[in-house]
């Protein structure tokens, strides 16, 4: 297991240092997410799915996801917006960047980082069904289930967290520590 770390964040402008208290390790994320591939690979593993990548957080969980799956699919990329850089949700959801690609007739998986309140995912799945798939599921590596007042079915899920920020493994705190291997709680200590 990583152990807590401070990390001191640029003094200029002066940012707040924070202890991170990890919560998932690399070995457990590798583990959970090799089931997961198993999972999937059950269900949309004959049907040709497009797997859509929720930018920013969900890059690292989706490239070692779909490393996991050998069948053929392809993937996109959009990038919904909801948080802005606060630490609670805005309320509203915005596309920022739309897939390239048609729908249309296609199995659609959106892959998430996390579901907290549910608010994006339900926005994602709504937007996506107006296109015609033939069917759109979730999968997301993180769920605050405490916190989901929109009751997002989820389809797959790594794990259920307790409701607290975390980090780590594609998701940030202010463009932050989206490099980390592992999965950490913050609590801020000061400047
Ligand atoms: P929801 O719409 O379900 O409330 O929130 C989904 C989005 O909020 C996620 O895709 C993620 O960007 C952000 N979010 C929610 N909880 C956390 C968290 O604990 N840490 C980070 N870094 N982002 C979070």
């Amino acid at each position: 297991m990583a152990t807590t770390t401070k990390f001191r964040l640029n003094p200029e402008p002066p940012l707040p240092s924070h202890r991170l208290e990890p919560l998932l390790d690399e070995e457990e994320i590798r583990n959970r997410i090799a089931e997961l591939a198993r999972e999937v690979k059950k269900s949309l593993g004959e049907k040709d799915p497009i797997i859509v990548c929720v930018l920013k957080g969900a890059f690292m969980f989706v490239a070692d996801l779909t490393r996991q799956l050998d069948f053929p699919f392809s993937i996109d990329f959009l990038r919904a917006s909801s948080y802005g850089n606060s630490v609670v949700t805005s309320g509203e959801v915005r596309l920022e960047l739309d897939l390239q690609q048609s729908i249309s007739n296609r199995h659609v998986l959106i892959v998430e980082d996390i579901v907290d309140t549910g608010l994006t995912v339900k926005y994602l799945q709504a937007n996506l069904e107006t296109r015609n798939p033939a069917s759109v599921s979730v999968c997301t590596l993180l769920h605050k289930p405490a916190n989901n007042v929109k009751l997002a079915p989820i389809d797959y899920c790594g794990f259920e967290i307790p409701n607290h920020f975390v980090v780590g493994y594609g998701l940030d705190w202010q463009g932050y520590y989206r490099n980390l291997p592992y999965i950490a709680q913050v609590h801020e200590i000061g400047n």
